[in-house]
Parts: C-alpha cells; sequence; structure tokens
C-alpha cells in the first residue's frame, strides 16, 4: 500500500481543537492497525517555539531527539504513544532558513528565487518525508492557524499540489470549523463555515470531509445543507460536541464514522473495526473516581491554561490510575511569600513546583517548596522546580543564607545551581539548551528506584542551569539524597529527603513521556503520596 496523506486545515476561528481531532483520527486509524504518525506545519516565522515565552504559545513540548515544538505534538504522542520528533514539527521559519541557506550555498545558482516553486517544493518536500521512511501508512498534516490567513497560504499552496500530484487514492483533505450556537435566534448558523470552505477552495483545495465543532446536535437537514452549500459529499459533515475529555473524542468520531469515511476514500481494504478498549478503561476509571485530592502547581504562567498542558494531563493519567480526581489549584509563585504561604498552600494534599525561566516569582517558588518540606506534605518539583528545591536546601538546612541559581543571582557566594559548562561558551539562545532524552541511573533503594521499578531510565530535559556538584558532599551530609545521576557526565538528574513522607525533585520532564495508556510513574506515586496525605489529615 502506499503511503496515505491526510490533511487537516482549520476555519472560522482558531483553537477550535484541530490537534485533537487529527490526534483522535489517527488514534482510530492505528487502532484498526495502521501505523500512523502525525506532523504539525506551523505558520510563524520563528525557527521552533524554543525561544517563544509561554504566554505567546503555551507550552514547548520536546520529543525524544531534542526538537523544542508546538504543544500539539503532545497530545500526538499522548493518544498515539508513538514518539514524535524534529520532523514532525515544521515551521515557515524553517522553510525559510533551508531555501535561504540553499540559495547562499549556489543551489538556485542563475534562478531567481520565490514562494511559488521554491518555498512550496520545500514544503512539499517535508509534508512528504516521514511518509518515505517506509515507517508509516499513513501520515496526518495539521497546517497550523485559520485558512484565510495570509501566512498558512504557502501551506494551503503546497496542500493543492500535492492534491494533483498524489494519486487520488492516497489524499485526502479534512476542514475543521465551528457552527456557532446563537442564543437569541435559537439557532446553529452554517454561514462561516460556507465562508471558510469557499476560501480553501478558492485557493484550490477540495475538502473531502468538513469537521464541524459545535455545542448542539447538528441535524440531518443542516448536515444536508452545509454538504450543499460546502460542496462536499451527504454524509461527509460530521459533528464534533464538546466533549467532557478530550480522551473522549476518538470515540465520538468513532460514532460519527470518520475513520470509516476516511479508509473508503483512501481506498485501504480489510480493516478490522478500531480496538479502543485500553483507551476506553482508562475514560472508565477517570469517569469514576472513589476519592480526590488537591494539589497545587506552583508556576509563573498560571494565567495561561496551555503553559503547563503536559504536567496538567499528566495529572489526568495519574489521576485515573489512581481512580482519583486530581483537583490542580494553579498557584502563581509571584504572590506566594512568608505571610501567606500557610493560607495558600495549607490546604493541599501536594505541592508541584513547576519548570521556568528567569527570576520572576523564584522567591516564591523557594518559599512554598519550604512549606512542602516543613510540613511533610508530599512535594514533586520539575527542572527549575528541583533547582529551587535545592537552593531552599542549601540556605535553610545547611544555613547559605545567599544560595542561589546563578540564574537568579550570579554574584552568590554559593552557586548551587550553575550554568553548564558547554552552556558558557554559547552565544545563540535558539536550540542551544540541553535537549531531549538523557539516560538516568537510579539509586537502588531510592524512592526513585522504587516508583520507576527499574535502575536505568530515559526522560527528556530542557534546560541550561545544573546542580553544582562542588557541594555535592556538603549537600548529602545534610540530608539530600542524590538518587539520579547521568551516567555519562555525572549530572545530578533526582534529588530526594528521605526524612520526608514524599519528596523528589527532578532535573528533567518527566510530563512529556505520560500517557493515558502508561501514566508516568513519579506522576502515579505523586497522586498516590497526596491521597496518602489526604487520608491522615481526615483521621
Ligand atoms: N531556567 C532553568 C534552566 O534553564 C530551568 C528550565 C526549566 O525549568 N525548564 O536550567
Amino acid at each position: 500500500m502506499n503511503t496515505k496523506y491526510i490533511f487537516v486545515t482549520g476555519g472560522v476561528a482558531s483553537s477550535l481543537g484541530k490537534g485533537i481531532i487529527a490526534a483522535s483520527l489517527a488514534k482510530l486509524l492505528q487502532a484498526r492497525g495502521l501505523r500512523v504518525t502525525i506532523q504539525k506545519f506551523d505558520p510563524y516565522l520563528n525557527i521552533d517555539p524554543g525561544t517563544l515565552n509561554p504566554y505567546e504559545h503555551g507550552e514547548c513540548y520536546v520529543t525524544d531527539d531534542g526538537a523544542e515544538t508546538d504543544l500539539d505534538l503532545g497530545h500526538y504522542e499522548r493518544f498515539l504513544g508513538v514518539h514524535t520528533s524534529q520532523a514532525n514539527n515544521v515551521t515557515t521559519g524553517r522553510i525559510y532558513n533551508t531555501v535561504i541557506t540553499k540559495e547562499r550555498e549556489g543551489a538556485y545558482l542563475g534562478k531567481t528565487v520565490q514562494i511559488v516553486p521554491h518555498i512550496t517544493d520545500e514544503i512539499k518536500r517535508r509534508m512528504l518525508l516521514l511518509g518515505q521512511t517506509g515507517q508509516y501508512d499513513v501520515i496526518i498534516t495539521e497546517v497550523g492557524g485559520t485558512v484565510g490567513d495570509m501566512e498558512s497560504q504557502p501551506f494551503v499552496e503546497a496542500m493543492r499540489q500535492l492534491q494533483w500530484e498524489l494519486p487520488e487514492e492516497d489524499f485526502l483533505s479534512i476542514h475543521l470549523t465551528l457552527i456557532p450556537y446563537l442564543k437569541a435566534a435559537q439557532e446553529l448558523k452554517t454561514k462561516p463555515t460556507q465562508h471558510s470552505v469557499q476560501e480553501l477552495q478558492s485557493q484550490g483545495v477540495h475538502p473531502d470531509i468538513i469537521v464541524c465543532r459545535t455545542e448542539k446536535e447538528l441535524s440531518p437537514e443542516l448536515r444536508r445543507k452545509i454538504a450543499l452549500f460546502c460542496n462536499v459529499k451527504p454524509g461527509h459533515v460530521i459533528q464534533s460536541m464538546d466533549a467532557w475529555s478530550i480522551y473522549q473524542v476518538p470515540f465520538n468520531m468513532e460514532a460519527e464514522k470518520l475513520d470509516e469515511l476516511v479508509v473508503n476514500k483512501l481506498e485501504i481494504p480489510n480493516l478490522p473495526p478500531p480496538d479502543l478498549s485500553r483507551l476506553g478503561n482508562f475514560l472508565e476509571r477517570l469517569k469514576h473516581p472513589k476519592a480526590e485530592v488537591d494539589v497545587a502547581l506552583v508556576g509563573k504562567y498560571v494565567e495561561l491554561q496551555d503553559a503547563y498542558k503536559s504536567i496538567q494531563e499528566s495529572f489526568v493519567h495519574a489521576g485515573a490510575a489512581n481512580e482519583c480526581r486530581v483537583n490542580v489549584h494553579c498557584v502563581h509563585s509571584e504572590h506566594v511569600n512568608d505571610g501567606n504561604v500557610a493560607d495558600v498552600l495549607g490546604g493541599m494534599d501536594g505541592i508541584l513546583v513547576a519548570p521556568g525561566f528567569g527570576s520572576r516569582g523564584l522567591e516564591g517558588k523557594i518559599c512554598a517548596v519550604r512549606y512542602a518540606r516543613e510540613k511533610g506534605i508530599p512535594f514533586f518539583g520539575i527542572c527549575l522546580g528541583m533547582q529551587v528545591a535545592v537552593v531552599e536546601f542549601a540556605r535553610d538546612v545547611l544555613g547559605w543564607a545567599d544560595a542561589a541559581s546563578t540564574e537568579e543571582n550570579p554574584d552568590t557566594t554559593h552557586p548551587v545551581i550553575d550554568l553548564m559548562e558547554e552552556q558558557k561558551k554559547l552565544t545563540l539562545k535558539g536550540g542551544t539548551m540541553r535537549l531531549g532524552a538523557y539516560p538516568c541511573h537510579l539509586l537502588e533503594g531510592s524512592l526513585a528506584w522504587s516508583i520507576y521499578g527499574k535502575e536505568d531510565i530515559s526522560e527528556r530535559h530542557r534546560h541550561r542551569y545544573e546542580f553544582n556538584n562542588r557541594y555535592l558532599k556538603e549537600m548529602t551530609a545534610a540530608g539530600l539524597k542524590i538518587s539520579g545521576v547521568n551516567p555519562d557526565h555525572q549530572l545530578v538528574e533526582i534529588v530526594e529527603l528521605p526524612s520526608h513522607p514524599f519528596y523528589i525533585a527532578v532535573q528533567f520532564h518527566p510530563e512529556f513521556k505520560s500517557t493515558p495508556e502508561c501514566p508516568q510513574p513519579i506522576f502515579v506515586a505523586f497522586v498516590a503520596a497526596a491521597l496518602k496525605q489526604r487520608a491522615s489529615k481526615n483521621n
């Protein structure tokens, strides 16, 4: 079978959940036995989102191979349980960078370099790249932005060309739109969808299937009307109602027969029906929690719900694993201080201190760690969360009052967290952190070792600063346990406090590898510890 290419565009409004629809379709096709991956093409000029503030673009997701990517790749991995890579996220910036670099190398000597064909050729090359590896039967490409944006035009043009260059049965286009409900008129309105599809068609792309985001059921008449005005087959208009969980969406799409329409158009014969039983088991547990816990997520980007997407999702997975609802309370680290910490965090069954950059809100994070440590509340620090835990321990337990990370205070006399040697020489900011998967060796008998149930693990990183091994002896003598170390460079990756009921902080980002069917073990253990904490309060 040839590799099949499915394209997902969006219309009417942004934030309709193209990534979730793409991931749900991918899940259904995977559950029917196909090898599927998803890639995202983003229309902005940054080479990758690594240099973007989370307020601009939500979380920056990191892959095993160290790509800093759009958060939708997190959804792809969580739904499919398949790792993505640098090739799965392409931006306009990356496309232009390649073409301009080739121009300087003389690759186009004598020619005028133009958007069509040079930029579109590079887009098409990348759209087809993963399909040529032989690893996948189906490649789903999500085109970021909204049809009609000036920025996404070259992507749509590349799709238009592929529509004719690929065999008809290897190409499929899905357009996701919004059908707004007007309360005053008590009516669902199709006009914005008609306009959006017209726009797409005016750019030469013909959608095979229209997926409509809607708050209310679409009647058969309305579906027929959309099909008629949007030039698609009746039956190829499907609804995507607001769902109680994103993991319910694959089931909703199955009920709407999205996978059926797709395999028919792509002429893929003899597939078994989708087996979604493992995801179904997870959803059942999620739907019927037997207990609940309150955990604080202490960070500085809490105003934006997407800034800690993978952490939030990891709590959903770990909650279901514990048959427990996890109420995540986002706490702004800038607003935590010694005066109010008991009020803000006193009722919590667990405290997670989040990753982050720069010094804003840092002292609040330190304050939160101290509170968790002194009160015996389960504590989990991630990346910057581990760094502040080390600083807090150095200040309070070892009495080094000005201990700090040099990120916050370059002049400290106790730089317990410092820039890695290879970072000191770097001048470029983009793509230069310690990125991607690294091995970590766990200390036998430690909490981390018992959580993972093995000695060697691999987790993903994204940081420039490190535990300063100059202080290793004094820290461990004072009671801090180093339970995870990089076997090649002796970098400290995990710290624990054995004197505390549950205290673990990690330099890596465990949240990037959690999936509903394979919840991340530290999150699972942290929620279990929070449950215990809750039970001890109630006794
Ligand atoms: N700012 C810290 C560093 O660069 C932590 C980064 C993070 O939390 N992802 O090392």
